[in-house]
């Protein structure tokens, strides 16, 4: 009747939506005809009807003998289902079944709140209440257990035991402290989290589980929180029994009694330690080539952007190169693509044992690398790190049984001159490595100009490895004259450079590139030994020799020096005091313990030291005290000014003054005429060495001089 009394309801509504006007007006009369009497029909019918209460029995054994509907419908299984099956299909976990409740409860206190698992899958928080059935000689044959959902409201008694059995199974770890801050309760995965058991750690105060990694501030921000103001959360780094740190997810929060004091606070905490790993996996695959192992793209790009923003307050140049490989593609596809891989791993390995550790190597794609230098003090500098790397992978590189060669063409971009953002550089190297390609060129700069200067930097290098090779080097000597008795008293061996074309080349122009590719210490070995080899020429022709001195370059200073130097001079059987070393004052800027040493070391094999181009480094007399050098040499820039700027002629006379003080002699270098002559002979300076006298001359030339007795002229006042 009731159903009769809603179908006409139902039908009644369905029609009224496509009506209008009468035919709605009467319809909707008719529906509340409908509605009044389907509430006479409810009325009439009762409490609606309830499904029964879900009702299961076992034997004692733990296997379905009953199952009542409203087992089914609170499970989902029907009765042929269940029946026969042992209890634990219900159960939630299968680490529940050390603990078959229905069995093992004292059935004379028998409520327990469970979670169930229904035939659905999802899970269910049930009361079940057992009472054990009898058989007829008053034996316990079996179980009966009736389960409530545990959405009905619940008993004070039975919210305290629920919420315990919540705590105790949560997955956060819990803790909870009284007043004063001592552990009172725990929960099982606060010992599984912590390796703390509850007897190690109730009656402690929460410092157990401190790191010992977190600062004053922040500690005193989780105190507060325990203090009452306001819940907190936060990640702290917590210390596990076994000494392991690890990240927490925390919430703290109290709990204040009926006068609204703190009655106890309580931290929920998980270990993170599982996401950070994953995080930080994550962040690796988004900033590192996950072949290689070089930074990728994007991790290139972050840190030249910092890069730029640190080189654009210092001023600094930079340099942005991309390096295309050749051949791995052949490779791949005639030895397999696992050989090509390898590689391409073997090449940035390669590339990045070439480069400095400021260096960022990253690894672009397929066959492109990319290399940015963040301070270069010559733009010429990045050419030479592109040739290192061009070096590095010249040789085959063995994979296995194979011996591989590739090629290789770098695109350099320079800032700030070709570009000032991160973006532009590497487009524009990329454009510049296209072009190499294209001209078959190992390497080309994105600008023209600076395409040419480093191509020249890079060809006088090689050219002067073949000088070395080839003879083309030679010692022109200058001489240096007293200023008292204007006769010959030393010489200055300088380099000169017989090249096959472009004539005789300048020290100027060589020197600089020597010292930066390092070729300068092949170069002072032979200056070395040839000025010992002519000495000894000279005292074989029975030539009577002042001092002859020879540069030094910073590079050649090491604790090897003396030891090198003594051998060349007892290959040639030449006397020590024959020797002078004229060194430049960067050299005093550098460590100065050992340079000192290594300088005493020299003076006490007999040899002299002269510091070249005084006046233009950082010189102090004050500091040249330290060192043991005989004579100073007032730099060219000084003494061209004389006599008329006046400031060369006080700084001359400053200088002549304190080197008189220290007791060295005082070399004026480049003297010219005869005006620079008579002033710097008036100051008190003790020789002068320049074109006055003479040019450096070849050793032939010097030689005829010494002979014939070539004095300097003073001219009459
Ligand atoms: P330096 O050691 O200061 O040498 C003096 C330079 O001044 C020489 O230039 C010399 O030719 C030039 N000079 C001398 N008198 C006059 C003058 O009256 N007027 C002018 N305008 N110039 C004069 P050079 O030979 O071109 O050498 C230039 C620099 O190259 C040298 O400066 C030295 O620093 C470096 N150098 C030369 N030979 C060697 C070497 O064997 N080893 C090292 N490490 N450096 C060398
Ligand atoms: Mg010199
Ligand atoms: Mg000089």
């Amino acid at each position: 009747m009731l159903e009769a009394a809603i179908a006409r309801c139902v039908a009644l509504g369905r029609l009224a939506r496509g009506q209008q006007g009468d035919a709605l007006t009467q319809t909707l009369a008719e529906l509340d005809a409908a509605l009044l009497q389907l509430q006479a029909e409810r009325l009439a019918a009762g409490p609606a009807e309830q499904a029964p209460e879900a009702e299961l029995e076992l034997d004692l054994s733990g296997y379905l003998t009953g199952w009542n509907g409203g087992a089914a419908q609170l499970f989902g299984y029907a009765a042929p289902e269940a029946l026969g099956q042992h209890i634990l299909f219900l159960y939630a976990d299968d680490d529940e079944d050390g603990n078959i409740a229905e069995l093992f409860v004292d059935p004379a206190n028998a409520v327990a709140e469970v979670r169930r698992r229904k035939k659905s899958g999802e899970l269910v928080w049930v009361r079940l209440a057992l009472a054990l059935i009898a058989d007829a000689g008053g034996e316990p044959c079996g179980m009966r257990v009736r389960f409530n959902t545990v959405s009905e409201p619940l008993s004070d008694e039975d919210k305290v035991h629920l919420h315990a059995r919540i705590i105790e199974d949560s997955d956060q770890g819990v803790l909870i402290t009284d007043a004063s801050e001592r552990i009172v309760s725990i929960n099982s995965s606060f010992t599984r989290i912590t390796g703390y058991s509850p007897a190690e750690s109730i009656g402690q105060t929460p410092d157990l589980l401190r790191s010992g990694v977190h600062d004053a501030d922040f500690r005193a921000q989780v105190r507060a929180a325990m203090q009452g103001y306001g819940p907190w959360r936060g990640e702290i780094i917590g210390k596990r029994k076994n000494g392991e740190l690890f990240p927490q997810s925390v919430t703290i929060s109290v709990v204040r009694d009926r006068a609204g004091q703190i009655s106890h606070t309580f931290s929920l905490f998980s270990d993170i330690s599982v996401h950070k790993d994953a995080e930080a996996r994550m962040q690796r695959m988004a900033n590192y080539d996950s072949l290689s192992g070089l930074p990728n793209l994007c991790l290139l790009t972050q840190l030249v952007d910092q890069g730029l923003t640190e080189a654009r307050r210092s001023q600094q140049h930079g340099a942005m190169m991309v390096i295309e490989i050749s051949r791995i593609g052949a490779i791949a596809d005639t030895l397999g693509h696992e050989t090509g891989n390898e590689l391409l791993c073997q090449i940035g390995r390669l590339l990045r044992l070439a480069l400095r550790e400021a260096d960022i190597l990253a690894r672009l794609d397929g066959a492109k690398f990319a290399v940015a230098l963040l301070h270069i003090e010559k733009r010429e500098h990045a050419a030479i790190v592109a040739q290192k790397l061009l070096d590095a992978l010249a040789a085959p590189i063995v994979i296995g049984a194979h011996h591989l060669q590739v090629g290789a063409t770098i695109g350099i971009a320079v800032y700030p001159e070709d570009g000032v953002d991160t973006s532009s550089l590497i487009r524009y190297a990329d454009v510049a490595a296209a072009k190499a390609k294209g001209v078959d060129s190992a390497m080309l700069f994105y600008s023209e100009e600076m395409n040419q200067r480093a191509q020249e930097h890079l060809r006088l290098e090689s050219e002067l490895r073949l000088a070395l090779v080839n003879d083309e080097l030679a010692l022109y000597y200058q001489p240096k004259v007293s200023l008292r008795s204007g006769r010959i008293v030393g010489a200055e061996a300088l380099l000169r450079w017989r090249h096959p074309v472009r004539g005789l080349v300048s020290p100027g122009v060589f020197i600089p590139v020597a010292e930066e590719t390092g070729l300068i210490l092949d170069l002072g070995t032979w200056v070395l030994e040839e000025a010992c080899r002519q000495v000894r020429a000279w005292k074989d022709a029975n030539l009577i020799m002042p001092p002859v001195a020879v540069n030094l370059s910073a590079r050649q200073f090491d604790a090897g020096l003396p030891g090198r130097i003594a051998a060349v001079l007892e290959r040639h059987c030449v006397q020590p005091e024959q020797l002078m070393l004229e060194i430049t004052e960067s050299l005093l800027m550098r460590g100065t313990d050992n340079v000192v040493a290594i300088m005493n070391q020299l003076v006490a094999m007999g040899l002299s030291l002269a510091l070249d181009d005084f006046g233009t480094g950082y010189s102090s007399l004050a500091y040249l005290k330290k060192f043991p050098i005989s004579t100073l040499k007032i730099d060219r820039s000084f003494v061209i000014g004389l006599p008329h700027e006046e400031n060369d002629c006080a700084i001359a006379r400053a200088i002549v003054t304190m080197a008189q003080q220290l007791r060295q002699e005082i070399v004026a270098e480049g003297v010219e005429t005869a005006e620079q002559m008579s002033f710097l002979r008036e100051l008190g300076c003790d020789q002068l060495q320049g074109y006055l006298f003479s040019q450096p001359v070849p050793a032939a030339d010097f030689e005829r001089m010494l002979r014939e007795g070539k004095r300097l002229a003073f001219a009459s006042r």
